[in-house]
């Protein structure tokens, strides 16, 4: 059954690690994971022990620089000088232990402590590693790629507040990263695959804060003048919604007789990875400005923001109606962030109709829909709403949500958007 939660409950600690809630949340330092050992401890209990604070509008501030390289000499080597790399602070302290700090790129900070480093020997060596995490706890259970396309998850001890892992260092390099590394190129690779042998369009919409391409793809058909608009990766750790912003994609522009009837009907615009400087860096949150851009959807002071804002105004004034538009974020678990249906927009229960056939047709996951109206925030969804009068969501994958499910959720949920969109059910009415 499907789960409606009001914005009345926005102090639950359930949300604690939403990345769209708008208020500092302070709560006692949590001991869930303390000397928890590796046999007990499951990939959830470590994310439910990160509750710190969260942010609304970030204040620039001077970004920590990001590679200590003092481990980067000696028979083991640990690096993080590679694209959406970080350790931050590194310290050998015996012949084969490390100890690595986090360090958030500004604060406050949204609780996400993303790390990704390499480790290489000169022969097969037994090492130790210890993290932690300054002012903050760990969210990510760490995981091991010995390819950079594969990942496990990686055995690790909690005590306190340190994450303690033994590795096998080797002359083939190793990774250890908080999620999968989807890294910018990665986004790239994607997309032309997506784009090749067929009428997509894969081009650059402009530039970063730092100068590196913003990527869009594009189904435009002459036919009609409606878009659904897509979106991701405004948090740099949060992989868990590019895992599902792939497959949601792929199934909108997939060559499915559905497919192919909803792009006669709709334009897509997706813009998968808005925030490359902060993917680029393993930022936690912010862009190369040591901002958030999902609280830049009112002021627009960011270029990245402002970038998609210019493009969309654009459209619209050679007539083009932006109709939908999904945001794809990870926070704790799975949840549907919403408009209210009593919003005043088109079509009020749309979302509702949409959410509800998702849970009915999977009965193994529990869709949590939240609506929630924040107009000051900057939030994209909100955006959306409020210069459209549309719906819009903030699609949130757990960070520790089964990837296959994550799959599954994505297909489900886009065949079943394209069939709502295009059926004649009255979605102003419940
Ligand atoms: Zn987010």
């Amino acid at each position: 059954m499907m789960k409606l939660l009001k914005t009345s409950s926005l102090l639950l600690p359930l949300f604690l690690f939403s990345c769209t809630t708008a208020h500092v949340i302070e709560k006692e330092s949590p001991s869930v994971v303390a000397n928890t050992t590796t046999e007990q401890l499951t990939a959830s209990v470590i994310s439910s022990a990160d509750e710190t604070s969260l942010t609304s509008a970030i204040k620039p501030v001077k970004l920590t620089s990001i590679t200590n390289q003092s481990c980067a000499i000696g028979k083991v080597r640990l690096t993080a000088n590679f694209a959406a790399g970080r350790m931050d602070e590194c310290k050998r302290v015996a012949e084969n232990e490390f100890d690595i700090i986090l360090v958030p790129e500004n604060t406050p900070i949204n609780s996400s402590p993303w790390y990704a480093f390499k480790i290489q020997a000169e022969q097969n060596t037994d090492i130790k590693i210890t993290m932690r995490v300054r002012g903050d706890n760990h969210r990510y259970p760490p995981k091991i790629s010995r390819d950079g396309k594969t990942w496990q998850l990686q055995k690790y001890k909690i005590k306190g507040k340190r994450l303690i892992m033994k590795v096998t260092a080797s002359p083939k390099p190793i990774i250890i990263a908080a999620q999968e590394i989807i890294n910018n190129q990665y986004y790239v690779d994607w997309a032309k695959k997506l784009t090749d042998e067929n009428s997509f369009t894969h081009s650059v919409l402009g530039l970063s804060t730092q100068g590196r391409p913003i990527y869009k793809i594009e189904s435009r058909n002459p036919q009609t003048n409606e878009w659904v608009i897509i979106l991701g990766r405004q948090h740099p750790p949060e992989v868990t919604g590019a895992l599902a912003l792939f497959p949601f994609v792929e199934t909108l522009l997939s060559s499915s007789e559905l497919s192919n009837y909803f792009l006669r009907k709709y334009n897509v615009l997706v813009i998968p990875n808005i925030n490359p400087d902060g993917v680029d860096a393993g930022n936690w949150r912010s862009n190369a400005n040591g901002l958030d851009l999902n609280r830049d959807w009112v002021d627009f002071t960011q270029v990245e923001t402002r970038l998609i804002n210019d493009y969309l105004q654009h459209l619209v004034a050679q007539g083009q109606k932006i109709k939908f538009a999904i945001d794809f974020h990870s926070t704790k678990s799975d949840i549907f962030y919403t408009m209210p249906v009593d919003y005043g927009i088109e079509k009020a229960y749309f979302v509702r109709h949409w959410l509800a056939e998702l849970d009915r047709q999977m009965p193994n996951f529990n869709v949590v829909l939240r609506p929630g109206n924040n107009p000051d925030l900057g939030v994209s969804k909100q955006y959306f709403s409020d210069k459209f009068g549309i719906h819009a969501i903030t699609y949130e994958m757990g960070d520790n949500t089964d990837r296959t499910k994550i799959k599954l959720i994505a297909f489900k949920s886009a065949n079943i958007l394209m069939i709502n969109m295009l059926s004649d059910v009255d979605h102003d009415k419940q």
